[in-house]
């Protein structure tokens, strides 16, 4: 499982520095590694592209994974480029981001977008497969998410433009309520096709949502 970034467009990262002329730059070493967009090389290619558009880079690091609290004890060891920084840009995930700005008071600006949550199927293919809402439907549906794999996100589908298995919003993609009818089918479980699902509670997944082992 990857948290699935893209490197926002230069212009909009600038547009977020403007003003703050000394920058230190933290990559993350799991997910944006593994995706190429904040991993060393990434981050060796920010601080030229910075240093040459006239900013003072005071330091770089990549923390081993930037989403969990060992980032505090990493950011102390570079103490120095962050206390010389008047900005810090993160090039990880969005829970990256959130957890270095838990630790630094100076302006935290993200680099890169969050895109999904995915699975790597080939080295360097990632799809997605759960939009995380809470109220998991993949024992009705054969594995399948609807909500994630139809392009309307329905629970009680199709949606009437199925055509010969493929969806009606890009014909080159399985309907997503194909492909749960043939593994039911497989299965001889077809009856779950008729399972109504009521309008969802978000009431369930009021935010920021929180969890607790007891
Ligand atoms: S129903 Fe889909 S989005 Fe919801 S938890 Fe299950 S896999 Fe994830
Ligand atoms: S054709 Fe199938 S996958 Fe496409 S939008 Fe309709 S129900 Fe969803």
């Amino acid at each position: 499982m990857k948290s699935i970034t893209r490197q926002k467009e230069y212009d909009e990262i600038a547009l977020q520095l403007n003003g703050l002329g000394k920058v230190c730059i933290i990559g993350c070493g799991a997910c944006a590694t593994t995706t190429r967009t904040g991993g060393i090389d990434e981050v060796a290619l920010m601080k030229e592209r910075l240093q040459n558009e006239g900013k003072l880079v005071t330091g770089w690091m990549v923390i081993p994974t930037a989403c969990d609290e060992i980032t505090a004890e990493t950011a102390e060891t570079h103490g120095e480029a962050i206390k010389n920084a008047d900005s810090i840009l993160v090039m990880s995930c969005a829970l990256g981001v959130h957890r270095v700005s838990l630790y630094a008071k100076k302006p935290v600006i993200p680099a890169l977008d969050t895109l999904f949550i995915g699975l790597e199927d080939l080295p360097g293919s990632f799809y997605e497969v759960c939009v995380q809402c809470g109220q998991c439907v993949l024992g009705y549906t054969s594995g399948i998410c609807p909500l994630t794999a139809c392009h309307k996100g329905l629970l009680n589908g199709p949606c009437g433009g199925t055509n010969k298995g493929k969806c009606e919003v890009d014909k080159e993609k399985d309907c997503a309520f194909t492909l749960i009818y043939e593994r039911l089918k497989e299965q001889d479980r077809l009856a779950l096709l008729k399972t109504y699902y009521p309008p969802r509670n978000n009431h369930v997944a009021l935010r920021p949502r929180s969890f607790k082992i007891l």
